[in-house]
C-alpha cells in the first residue's frame, strides 16, 4: 500500500523531480572538473571591463628608461654610483618612504669595484640617514629556490624584502599573467607587505583582504585589485595610473621638490630593451605587456587600502550552479524552443552582468565557469529530453486518434444498416395505413380515422428522419458526388414552393416570392431541392402564426443569391455559432415543439459547399432571421469540391446588431 503511494507521487512530481535530480547530477559533475582556463579568461574580463579603484596619488614612480640610460651613456644594469646620486637627490627632497627595486647583484656582477668600494659605502650611508629620518627604505629583492636572494655585501645591511611578481604558470590560468600577489613566503613578509607596515603601522599578522594560504610552500597570496581604468593597456605608456617620473629628470634637477616630498616613492627599471622590465596583466592583450615597475605600484596600493578581491566560498558555486541549471532545465520543459533559447541566453548574461557588478563594486569574485558550462550542458542535455517526451506524447495521441476513427468508422457503418433495414418496415407501415384509410375510410369511425392519419404523420416524420441519417453518414463516408446538370434556380423554387401551399394554409404563413429572372445555372438539381425545402421548412418551423416568408433571388453576375427571409423567433449569438454543427439544435420552446434532427442545416452547409458556395445567416433574436445561399453560375465538373472533406462555420458579427454568419470551407 505504502509503495503504491510512493510510486503516485513521484508520477505526479515527475517534471519537478527530473529537474531536481537532474541539476543535482550536473552540478556534482561539474564541481569535480576545474575550467581553469575558462575561470581565468572570465576574471580578466572583469577586470578589464568595469570600473577599477582610483589609484593613489601618494604612490610615485622614478623609472630607470631608455632616456635615462642613453643620456647617462650606459646600459642596463645601471652603475652604482648613478643610483647613489640618485638617493642622495631624493634625501633631500624629503619623501614619506622609498621602495628600491633594483637587483643589486646585477648590479655588483658588472660593476663589482663600485659596490664594494665607496659607492657601496654611500648608498648603505643613504640609506641609514634616510631611515633615521624616519624615512623607510626597503630594497627589493629577488628568489630563487633556496629563498630570497640577498643583497651583496655591503648592501646587505640596508632592509630588503622579496619583491616578485607572481606570474600564473600553474593551475589558475596557467597563462603566466600577473594577478595575484606575494604576500609572505616562510613566514617572512615580502617587500609590498613590508613596506606598507612600516608607512602605515598596519599590521604585519591582520590578514589582507581575500588572503589565502598556500601551506605547501609556506607562502599566503591575495588577489590584487588593479587601479583605474585608463591607466593601463596599450595606452599604459602614455597615462598609466600612477605618476612616473624619468630618473634622468630627477638627476638633472628637472623634477621640483614638491613633486616628490611626502610621496612614497618605488624605483625600478623600465627600459624598453629588457623585456624582463615588463609582465602581462589582466589589462594587457598579450600584445601589450605592463611594466613590472607599475605592477608593483598597484600591489603596494592594493595593500594600503586593503583591497584584495575575495573569492566566493565553495558552497556558494554549488548553490548557483545548481539553481542556474536547474533554472535552465525548468525553462526548457516550460517554454516552446524559442523561448528557451532566449532564457538561457538572458540568463547567462545576467549572470555575468551580476558577476561583473559584484567584482567592480565589492571586489566579490564569484565563480562563473561552472555556473556557465552549466546553463550551456543543462541545455542541450535538456532539449534531447524535452524532445523524447514530446515524441512520446505525439505517437500515444496518434494511437488514440487512430482508435477514435476506427469507432467513428464503425459508428456510421452501424447508423448506415440500422437506418436502411428500417427505411423498408416503416415505408410498409405507411403504405399500408394510407390503403386502410383509402378503402375502408367509410367503414371507419372518425377517431379510428384519426389514429390512422397520426400513424401516418408518424411514420412520415420517422421517414425523414432515416433519410436524414442516411445523408449524413453518405457524407461522412464520402459518398456523396454531384451530377451536374443546367437548370434555372426559379423553377426549382416555384416546384418548392408549390409542395409548400398546404402547410402554409394550415399554419397560416404566407410565403412570398420576388424572382429576378436568372440563367440556368449548373448544379445538383437534387441535392440543391433539398437545400431549399430544408431552408423554407425551417423558416416555416420556426415563425409564427401569421407571419410571412419572403423567398428571392438575385442575380450578382458571378454568383446568383438565394435568400429565405421570416419573421419568426430568430437566433442568439450563441446559437448562431453553434448552427451548423451535426445534431445542433437550439433550446427554445419553437425547436422542442417542432420535430427535428439537428442535422439539416449541417448537410444544407456541405451540399452547398460542395457546388462551391456558401451558406450566410443573418439573425436578429426574436424578429426573425435570413439565410442566403450563394452558388456560383460558371461551375465546371472538374471544380467540384470532393465531398467529404469537414466544413465548419466562421462567425462574424455585423449588421448593425444583427447576427451574421458565413459558411466557409476550412
Ligand atoms: P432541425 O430543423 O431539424 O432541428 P436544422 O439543422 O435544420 O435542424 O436546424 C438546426 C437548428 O437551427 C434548429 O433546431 C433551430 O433551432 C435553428 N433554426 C434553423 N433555422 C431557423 C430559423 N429560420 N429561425 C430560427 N431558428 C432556426
Amino acid at each position: 500500500m505504502r509503495r503504491f503511494d510512493l510510486k503516485k507521487l513521484l508520477e505526479k512530481n515527475e517534471r519537478a523531480l527530473v529537474i531536481g535530480v537532474g541539476a543535482a547530477l550536473l552540478t556534482a559533475f561539474l564541481m569535480n572538473l576545474e575550467f581553469n582556463w575558462v575561470e581565468s579568461s572570465l576574471y580578466d574580463f572583469r577586470m578589464r571591463l568595469g570600473s577599477q579603484p582610483t589609484p593613489s596619488n601618494e604612490i610615485v614612480l622614478i623609472a630607470i628608461d631608455d632616456t635615462s640610460l642613453t643620456k647617462l651613456d650606459e646600459l642596463s644594469p645601471l652603475p652604482l654610483e648613478h643610483h647613489v646620486r640618485l638617493l642622495e637627490l631624493l634625501e633631500q627632497m624629503h619623501p614619506r618612504s622609498i621602495g628600491y627595486l633594483v637587483d643589486m647583484n646585477r648590479v655588483a656582477q658588472t660593476y663589482p669595484d663600485q659596490v664594494k668600494g665607496n659607492w657601496g659605502a654611500r648608498f648603505v650611508g643613504v640609506a641609514s640617514r634616510l631611515e633615521m629620518q624616519g624615512i623607510p627604505f626597503i630594497l627589493g629583492t629577488p628568489f630563487d629556490i633556496n629563498g630570497e636572494v640577498v643583497p651583496p655585501f655591503p648592501l646587505s645591511a640596508v632592509p630588503h624584502a622579496i619583491s616578485v611578481i607572481h606570474k600564473d604558470g600553474n593551475v589558475f590560468g596557467e597563462d603566466k599573467i600577473t594577478r595575484r600577489a606575494l604576500l609572505s613566503l616562510y613566514g617572512k613578509p615580502t617587500f609590498h607587505l613590508e613596506l606598507a607596515h612600516r608607512l602605515t603601522g598596519r599590521e604585519l599578522e591582520s590578514p589582507i583582504r581575500g588572503q589565502f594560504a598556500d601551506p605547501a610552500i609556506e607562502a599566503s597570496y591575495f588577489f590584487f585589485r588593479y587601479h583605474g581604468t585608463t591607466g593601463f593597456g596599450p595606452r599604459a605608456e602614455n597615462k598609466p595610473a600612477y605618476k612616473v617620473f624619468s630618473m634622468i629628470d630627477i638627476l638633472e634637477g628637472h623634477i621640483p621638490r614638491s613633486r616628490i616630498e611626502g610621496k612614497t616613492v618605488l624605483i625600478g627599471s623600465m627600459s624598453r630593451t629588457d623585456s624582463e622590465d615588463y609582465t602581462f596583466t589582466p589589462y594587457s592583450k598579450r600584445a601589450f605587456a605592463n611594466p613590472k615597475l607599475i605592477v608593483h605600484a598597484n600591489i603596494l596600493d592594493a595593500i594600503m587600502t586593503n583591497r584584495g578581491v575575495v573569492r566566493s566560498p565553495d558552497w556558494l558555486n554549488w548553490v548557483t550552479t545548481f539553481l542556474v541549471t536547474a533554472f535552465v532545465i525548468w525553462s526548457v520543459f516550460t517554454y516552446t524552443p524559442l523561448y528557451g533559447v532566449f532564457n538561457t541566453i538572458v540568463l547567462a548574461l545576467g549572470f555575468l552582468l551580476v558577476g561583473q557588478i559584484l567584482f567592480s563594486v565589492r571586489g566579490l569574485w564569484i565563480r562563473e565557469s561552472q555556473p556557465l558550462v552549466g546553463i550551456f550542458l543543462s541545455y542541450y542535455l535538456a532539449v534531447p529530453y524535452r524532445l523524447i517526451q514530446e515524441y512520446k506524447r505525439r505517437w500515444d495521441y496518434q494511437q488514440k486518434n487512430e482508435i477514435l476513427m476506427q469507432v467513428e468508422e464503425m459508428k456510421t457503418n452501424f447508423l448506415r444498416l440500422v437506418t436502411h433495414d428500417l427505411k423498408t418496415p416503416v415505408a410498409r407501415i405507411q403504405g399500408l395505413a394510407e390503403m386502410v384509410l383509402r378503402r375502408s375510410s367509410a367503414r371507419l369511425e372518425e377517431h379510428e380515422q384519426e389514429n390512422l392519419r397520426h400513424i401516418m404523420n408518424s411514420t412520415e416524420e420517422l421517414n425523414h428522419f432515416i433519410t436524414s441519417v442516411l445523408e449524413l453518414t453518405k457524407v461522412e463516408s464520402n459518398r456523396v458526388s454531384l451530377t451536374l446538370e443546367s437548370k434555372d434556380v426559379n423553377q426549382v423554387l416555384e416546384k418548392i414552393v408549390e409542395r409548400f401551399d398546404a402547410q402554409s394554409k394550415t399554419m397560416e404563413i404566407a410565403i412570398k416570392t420576388e424572382l429576378e429572372p436568372l440563367f440556368p445555372i449548373r448544379m445538383d438539381v437534387s441535392l440543391i431541392t433539398k437545400v431549399l425545402t430544408n431552408i423554407i421548412d425551417n423558416a416555416m418551423k420556426y415563425s409564427t402564426r401569421g407571419s410571412e416568408v419572403l423567398i428571392r433571388t438575385r442575380d450578382l453576375g458571378a454568383t446568383i443569391e438565394i435568400s429565405v427571409i421570416d419573421q419568426g423567433i430568430g437566433l442568439s449569438t450563441e446559437e448562431l455559432g453553434s448552427l451548423f454543427t451535426r445534431f445542433y439544435r437550439a433550446k427554445n420552446d419553437q425547436t422542442t415543439k417542432n420535430a427535428g434532427t439537428g442535422l439539416g442545416l449541417y448537410l444544407t452547409k456541405f451540399f452547398v459547399e460542395a457546388h462551391r458556395g456558401r451558406v450566410e445567416v443573418s439573425s436578429v433574436h426574436g424578429k426573425g432571421s435570413e439565410f442566403r445561399i450563394i452558388l456560383p453560375t460558371d461551375l465546371k465538373s472538374e471544380d467540384v469540391v470532393q465531398p467529404g472533406l469537414r466544413v465548419d462555420a466562421n462567425v462574424n458579427l455585423s449588421n448593425q446588431g444583427a447576427n451574421d454568419v458565413s459558411s466557409t470551407r476550412s
